[in-house]
């Protein structure tokens, strides 16, 4: 695997201007979900010119390349394309100062402020890099560029839009992403790696009547401010001391005026779980609750519970993670890590559930080392380092594109690298 892995990685040096001019193009030309199309068409030319079959517009903006290099299993990695609506604070020579329209006409500032662009840059490289050493490897490479990764929908459209039939089937699937760790720092861990992420809207019916008659209210401010406090109580009282959750209630709007009991009031909670079955507890007991406010304030109504985004957790399968592990262990050495699990969520873990297959999916560093020295050398990560979605979030362009392209490499030909002879 080592012989392949350094065979493979011969053409580094001499893609990396070519790599590092495709990331800068990406950062200061990025788009907002669902509308990836410069970023596909990209993709799509690079993929092409490199020899792969490409199939474009799989749940609108999505698209795969597939290679072949004869018998041999079959590895799967996934890029996310998508940017952010955040106005770009970074003063890079690159940065982007681009808008888009939102849904309802106003114009948002756009960024890379995710390092999706790291991810594209990094996996085109890697997608470059083996169809130039045909012989080290063996087996399928499908590389897949993924719409709407932030808004949790663009993997369900590419299954929906029949992906497990427009894709050679993988034996496993492989993704990453740039966190703020040093550049050149690879982690992953086995198990629950990233959270599940629920958003809700649920809306609580009262009657409304003058302020002055509460008598003939059923007063949904008092329902609301109830089932909030007693929502407080679903992780501290109805969960193990070892169960990480995390409920937040970011929104509760009721009412026009002082003298007016409203006949509605609108929460919006935000859930944070490791496992399906947490994630099936909160929500059944966030219900529960809810339910029983709006009965003991004697709602004639029954709430309503609205999905607003529903990311699933990320849990890491075995076997895979540890033959990745192993592989990166053995290219990277001191640089890789075991990774502590995240807060962050993703929807990645859709593909290889329609698949039914395994996965796998591992952080790189893209903070500048000696800015991370220093801004952890008080034994935790501070304010002084931005994070993905900040303004200010700036990869540094090396060893970051080259270590996702390494990491990349390392852990796909941990499958189908060419017998040692
Ligand atoms: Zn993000
Ligand atoms: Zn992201």
């Amino acid at each position: 695997m080592t012989r392949a892995t350094d065979t493979v990685l011969k053409g580094l040096e001499e893609i990396r201007p070519w790599v590092e001019n495709l990331y800068k193009d990406l950062h200061t030309h990025p788009e907002l979900g669902l509308r990836e199309h410069r970023t596909a068409a990209k993709a799509a030319e690079a993929l092409r010119a490199d020899g792969y079959e490409v199939t474009e517009g799989i749940g609108g903006t999505g698209l795969i390349g597939v290679l072949r290099g004869g018998e041999g299993p079959t590895v799967l990695l996934r890029a996310d394309m998508d940017a952010l609506p955040v106005a770009e604070a970074t003063g890079l020579p690159y940065a982007s100062t681009a808008t888009a329209q939102n849904a309802d006409g106003t114009s948002v500032p756009v960024m890379h402020a995710c390092g999706h662009d790291v991810h594209v840059a990094s996996t085109l490289g890697f997608a470059r890099l083996m169809a130039r050493a045909p012989d080290a490897w063996h087996g399928t490479v499908v590389v897949l560029f993924q719409p709407a990764e932030e808004d949790g929908v663009g993997a369900d459209a590419m299954v929906a839009d029949g992906l497990v039939d427009r894709s050679p089937r993988p034996d496993v699937v492989l993704a990453q992403h740039v966190l703020p760790y040093p550049a050149g720092y690879v982690g992953i861990k086995p198990g629950s790696f990233l959270s599940a992420a629920d958003s809700t809207k649920v809306t609580l019916y009262g009657r409304g009547a003058h302020g002055s008659m509460p008598q003939h209210a059923i007063d949904p401010v008092v329902m609301a401010a109830m089932a909030v406090v007693r929502l407080q109580t679903v992780v501290s009282r109805e969960l193990g001391a070892a169960t990480p959750a995390v409920l937040t209630v970011g929104s509760i709007t009721a009412g026009t005026g002082p003298n007016i009991i409203p006949d509605r009031a609108v929460l919006q909670l935000n859930v944070r779980t490791y496992d399906e079955d947490t994630r099936a507890d909160v929500r059944a007991a966030v219900e529960r609750i809810v339910r029983a406010e709006a009965a003991a304030s004697g709602a004639t109504r029954d709430p309503e519970f609205e999905t607003l985004a529903a990311f699933p957790p990320t849990v890491n399968d075995e076997a895979p993670t540890g033959t990745v592990a192993a592989a990166f262990t053995e290219h990277f050495g001191e640089q890789a890590h075991t990774i502590e699990r995240q807060t962050a969520s993703e929807d990645m873990s859709r593909i290889p559930e329609a698949f039914g297959v395994p996965f796998t999916y591992w952080g790189i560093g893209g903070t500048d080392p000696a800015a991370y020295e220093k801004a952890t050398a008080a034994g935790r990560l501070t304010s002084d380092i931005p994070v993905n979605h900040s303004p200010h979030f700036a990869p540094v362009l090396q060893p970051t594109l080259d270590t996702g392209i390494r990491a990349l490499t390392a852990a796909t030909l941990a499958w189908l690298a060419a017998p040692e002879g």
